[in-house]
């Protein structure tokens, strides 16, 4: 049986704090199946119906992995659309607050140009943000994912029905071939397996099925 108990994880003891004070008491099914193999630093398919707590299943993924002395860009998290990568960035402040000085920026299309290269210049530790303006940061030499060691596909399967297939192309190749990644979706069909199996290693299943 699998447990629902998040003390049952090993997470860093702030998060376990943090996660209590939230009144998350027990993890949700696709939680519960993603987080083991997602701390223990494997690749994971994440499949669950929207509302089913895929945030935390990676969100706690980068802060448990997280070294917030080194001022890297040691995540991205890239997502279909501006309101999803706010309410990401707004959930992993959440997630983050029991740890100090977690800097977690948004990059997404749609806003200024300029002042996300000056916010970029201060440096962060996690990147949310969608693949079109993403990718143009990188392309310019504004963003540096050398140091990444986690990539997050958020909501994959929007992000590949809104044509953002060539930005994610582009992006992965300045990511390094040594780093964990998760690609959640609410649906799997053929054109994510095929992603799934291109930029990721002996990913695990972790699929909770849609009821509806
Ligand atoms: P999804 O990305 O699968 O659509 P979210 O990650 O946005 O879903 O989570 C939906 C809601 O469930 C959020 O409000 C979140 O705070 C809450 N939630 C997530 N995990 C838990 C949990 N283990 N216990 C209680 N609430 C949770
Ligand atoms: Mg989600």
């Amino acid at each position: 049986m699998t447990s629902t108990d998040f003390t049952q994880l090993p997470l860093k003891p702030e998060l376990l704090q943090n996660l209590e004070s939230l009144g998350y008491h027990r993890m949700t099914p696709i939680q519960a199946l993603s987080l083991p193999p997602v701390l223990a630093g494997k690749d994971v398919i994440g499949q669950g119906k929207t509302g089913s707590g895929k945030t935390a299943a990676f969100g706690l993924g980068i802060l448990n992995r997280l070294d917030v002395s080194f001022w890297r860009v040691q995540a991205l998290v890239l997502c279909p659309t501006r309101e999803l990568a706010d309410q990401v960035t707004k959930s992993l402040r959440t997630l983050a607050r029991t740890q100090h000085n977690v800097k977690v920026l948004t990059l997404c299309g749609g806003m200024p140009f300029g002042p996300q290269v000056g916010s970029l210049e201060h440096g962060a530790h996690i990147i949310v943000g969608t693949p079109g303006r993403v990718e143009e940061h990188v392309r310019k030499g504004k963003l540096d994912l050398g140091h990444l060691r986690l990539l997050v596909l958020d909501e994959a399967d929007r992000m590949l029905d809104m044509g953002f297939q060539p930005s994610l192309e582009a992006i992965l190749e300045h990511v390094p071939a040594q780093r964990q990644t998760l690609l959640f979706s609410a649906t799997y069909p053929k054109h994510i397996e095929q992603l799934a199996q291109r930029v990721m290693q002996q990913p695990v299943m972790a699929r909770v099925a849609a009821t509806e």
